[in-house]
C-alpha cells in the first residue's frame, strides 16, 4: 500500500503546497482521496495517468478538497480515454446533487465514452475491490467523512480524516 501526497495545503495559495489530494495505490487499485485544485497537475509526476484511476473518494465538499473533480471529468471526455474502465466516485450524501449542479454549469463534465458510477456513502464498512473500507463521520461539515482503507492480504492500512474540527 502506497500513499503519495499530491497536496496537503489549504484553500490559501502558497508556493510549495497544493490543496488536498492523495494517491493511494493498494490491492491493485489506484485511488484518489480528495481532489483539490492542483491534484490533476501533480498526478503525472507520480507516473500515474488519469486513465489509471479506478475511483475517487471525497472527504467533503469544501472547494479546496474537490475543485478538480470538474477538470477530472472534463479531461476524461478526451478521446484518449474513450472506453476506459468505469470511474467510481464516492462521497457523502449530496454527491449526486453536487455532480448535477456541476453539470448544470459545465455540461461537459458529463461522462462520454466511459461509465461514471457514484456512491453516496454512510458511516460503516464496505468493500472496495479487495480492500476493506471503514467510513467514519468527521466533525467538520455536515457531510464530512473519514476513510480507513485496509488490505486484508497483508498490505497494511491508510486513513484519511480530511479536515477535522477539534
Ligand atoms: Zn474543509
Amino acid at each position: 500500500m502506497r500513499v503519495t501526497v499530491l497536496g496537503s495545503g489549504t484553500a490559501v495559495p502558497v508556493a510549495d503546497r497544493f490543496p488536498a489530494g492523495y494517491l493511494l495505490e493498494a490491492g491493485g487499485l489506484r485511488l484518489l482521496v480528495d481532489c483539490g485544485p492542483g491534484t490533476l497537475r501533480r498526478l503525472p509526476s507520480t507516473g500515474t495517468d488519469l486513465g489509471d484511476i479506478d475511483a475517487v473518494f471525497l472527504t467533503h465538499f469544501h472547494t479546496d478538497h474537490c475543485a478538480d473533480v470538474g477538470p477530472l471529468l472534463f479531461a476524461l471526455r478526451n478521446p484518449r480515454y474513450a472506453g476506459r474502465k468505469p470511474l467510481q466516485l464516492f462521497a457523502a450524501p449530496g454527491l449526486d446533487r453536487f455532480l448535477r449542479l456541476l453539470a448544470d454549469a459545465w455540461p461537459w463534465t458529463l461522462p462520454r465514452d466511459y461509465q461514471l458510477h457514484t456512491v453516496e456513502l454512510l458511516p460503516g464498512s464496505v468493500a472496495v475491490g479487495p480492500l476493506h473500507l471503514q467510513v467514519l463521520p468527521i466533525r467538520h461539515t455536515a457531510q464530512s467523512l473519514g476513510y480507513r482503507f485496509a488490505d486484508p492480504h497483508g498490505g497494511g492500512s491508510a486513513a484519511f480524516s480530511g479536515d477535522a474540527d477539534e
